[in-house]
C-alpha cells in the first residue's frame, strides 16, 4: 500500500490534533495547525521535505491503539489490562467541590510532586489570553497544579510542551491527558522525552468538543470573544456547572443543561471527526484512569463530586495506600460491571460501534485498511443497531461534506435538537459480557 506518511490520516479528517508526528519527524516536515472549517488540529505535511521513513504512521494513535491483553493483571476487551477499580474523591473539600469530578486527579498530582515521586507535573490550563484555546503546561508548585484543575472540552496538542521537556533538565515527570494523548506519548522513542515520563495518568473520554462550539455559544448568549474572560467547564459541586466570563457578564449553566455537555457541546456538529472514530476509551497503555462515578448509587444522591478509578500499575497502586492511609483520599473498591456501567455508551460507542462508523464513513479506502488493525471489538452488533449507526453516519457525512462553518448561519436550536436526538442512536447497552 502506497500510503508514505501521516497526511492520509489529516485529509481524512481523522487527525485526533495530538501533534506527536510533529515532534518525532527527523526531517522536521510536519507542522500543527488549526483548521478553520472544522475547528481542531491537524497535521500537515510538508512533501518536498518528506523522505518517506514512516516513523509518523508508527506514532499516529488511530493507527497503533491496540487493546491486546498484555498480561498485566486482569484482561477484558473494552478497559485493556488492569489492577483494581475504585470509586473515590479527594479528601481535601475545596479540590473535591471545584475539580472536574471528585478531584482525585489533582489530589494526586499534588501528592506525587510534594512526595519527590515526579519533580514536575504536565497538565492542561485554558489560555487566559484567549479561553476559547487550552494548552498543556509543566507545573513544578502546588499553585500551578491547581491552576491546572477541571475540565477543558477543547482540542489540547503535546507538541510543544513535550519539545519543552525534551529540553528541561526534569528527569520524573508526571503527564495527564485524554486517551488519545497518552497513546501518542506511549509511541515516542526519543528517549530525551520518555526516559523522563514516570507516571501516564488519563482521563477517561467519550468525546471531545471542537473550537466552533464556543463561538456558537458566545454568538447564543450575545457575548463579545474580545471580552472574554474565562471559561470553565465543570466544577462548583458535581455534575458542577459552565460557566463563561465576559468584562461585563457571567453565564453559569448546569454541566447537563442544553447549553453546555447536555446538547452543545457534546453535539454531533461540534464533535471532532477523530472522535467519532475513537477506540480507546481509556487510555489502554496508561497506568491509572479516571472518570466520572456516574452510577446511580451516586448520581442520586452525591452533589460535591467522585471518581471511579481503573488502576493499571503496581506502583500507582501503593501510592494510592499510602494516601488512604494518610486520609487524602477516600477509596472504596468497585466491579469492572460497574466501571462499564457508569459510561456504557462510552464503551460500546468505542468498542463495538467503531469499525461500523468507519465503514459507512466518507473517507478514502486506504485509510479504512489502516485504521483499527490491532484492534479486537466487541462483534455482536444485530440489524437493528447497524441500521442506527448507519442513519447516525448519514448525518456525520453530511456535516463533513457541508464544512461546519457553512452550515453555521443555519445552526439553530431546533436543529440542535435535530442533532441531540440524532444521538439517541449512539445509544447502547453494555450487556455485562
Ligand atoms: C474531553 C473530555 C471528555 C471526557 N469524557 C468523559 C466521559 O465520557 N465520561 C466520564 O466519566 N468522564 C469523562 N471525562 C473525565 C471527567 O470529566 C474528569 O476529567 C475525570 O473524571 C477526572 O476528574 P477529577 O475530578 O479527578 O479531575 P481534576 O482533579 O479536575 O483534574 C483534571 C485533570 O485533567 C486535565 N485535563 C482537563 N482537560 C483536559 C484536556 N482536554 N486534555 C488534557 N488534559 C486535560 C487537567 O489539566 C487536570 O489535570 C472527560 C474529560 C474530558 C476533558
Ligand atoms: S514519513 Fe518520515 S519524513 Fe515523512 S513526514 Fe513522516 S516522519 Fe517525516
Ligand atoms: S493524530 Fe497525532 S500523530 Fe496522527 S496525524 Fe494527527 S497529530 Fe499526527
Ligand atoms: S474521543 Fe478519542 S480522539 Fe476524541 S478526544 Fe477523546 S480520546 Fe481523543
Amino acid at each position: 500500500m502506497d500510503i508514505k506518511n501521516i497526511q492520509i490520516v489529516s485529509d481524512s479528517l481523522l487527525c485526533t490534533g495530538c501533534g506527536i508526528c510533529s515532534i518525532i519527524c527527523p526531517q522536521d516536515a510536519i507542522q500543527m495547525k488549526k483548521d478553520e472549517t472544522f475547528g481542531v488540529y491537524k497535521s500537515i505535511v510538508n512533501l518536498e521535505k518528506c523522505k518517506s521513513c514512516g516513523l509518523c504512521l508508527s506514532s499516529c494513535p488511530p493507527l497503533t491503539w491496540s487493546n491486546e491483553d498484555r498480561k498485566n493483571g486482569r484482561y477484558n476487551i473494552y478497559v485493556g489490562n488492569f489492577l483494581k477499580i475504585f470509586s473515590g474523591y479527594s479528601l481535601d473539600e475545596k479540590i473535591r467541590f471545584n475539580a472536574a469530578s471528585g478531584g482525585f486527579i489533582t489530589t494526586l498530582l499534588i501528592y506525587l510532586l510534594e512526595n519527590s515521586y515526579v519533580d514536575g507535573v504536565i497538565l492542561t490550563k485554558r489560555s487566559t489570553k484567549d479561553p476559547i484555546y487550552s494548552f498543556p503546561f509543566i507545573a513544578k508548585s502546588k499553585k500551578e497544579i491547581l491552576e491546572g484543575m477541571g475540565s477543558k472540552y477543547s482540542p489540547v496538542k503535546f507538541d510543544e510542551v513535550l519539545k519543552e521537556l525534551r529540553e528541561s533538565d526534569l528527569s520524573n515527570i508526571a503527564v495527564v491527558g485524554l486517551p488519545c494523548h497518552i497513546e501518542a506519548i506511549s509511541n515516542i522513542k526519543d528517549k530525551r522525552i520518555i526516559k523522563k515520563i514516570k507516571f501516564k495518568i488519563c482521563i477517561l473520554c467519550g468525546q471531545n468538543t471542537n473550537f466552533l462550539a464556543y463561538d456558537y455559544l458566545m454568538k447564543i448568549f450575545n457575548l463579545k470573544k474580545s471580552n472574554l474572560v474565562s471559561i470553565n467547564n465543570r466544577g462548583h459541586g458535581w455534575p458542577g456547572f459552565m460557566e463563561l466570563k465576559t468584562t461585563d457578564k457571567i453565564i453559569k449553566v448546569p454541566y447537563t443543561s442544553n447549553y453546555s455537555m447536555g446538547m452543545i457541546l457534546s453535539s454531533p456538529v461540534f464533535t471532532p471527526f477523530a472522535c467519532h472514530m475513537c477506540v480507546d476509551p481509556v487510555g489502554f497503555r496508561a497506568d491509572i484512569t479516571c472518570s466520572d462515578a456516574w452510577l446511580k448509587k451516586y448520581t442520586n444522591n452525591d452533589r460535591i463530586g467522585r471518581n471511579l478509578v481503573l488502576v493499571k500499575n503496581s506502583k500507582i497502586l501503593e501510592i494510592l495506600n499510602e494516601m488512604t492511609n494518610k486520609h487524602l483520599l477516600s477509596l472504596n473498591e468497585e466491579t469492572l460491571e460497574d466501571f462499564l456501567k457508569a459510561n456504557e455508551n462510552v464503551f460500546i460507542n468505542k468498542l463495538k460501534y467503531a469499525p461500523l462508523k468507519l465503514k459507512f464513513f466518507l473517507v478514502n479506502k486506504k485509510i479504512k485498511k489502516i485504521f483499527f488493525s490491532k484492534m479486537k471489538f466487541d462483534n455482536n452488533i444485530n440489524l437493528l443497531e447497524s441500521i442506527k449507526i448507519y442513519i447516525f453516519m448519514l448525518h456525520i457525512n453530511f456535516i463533513k461534506k457541508i464544512g461546519i462553518k457553512n452550515i453555521y448561519k443555519f445552526l439553530n436550536f431546533p436543529i440542535l435538537f435535530y442533532f441531540k436526538i440524532l444521538n439517541l442512536l449512539k445509544k447502547g447497552k453494555y450487556n455485562g459480557k
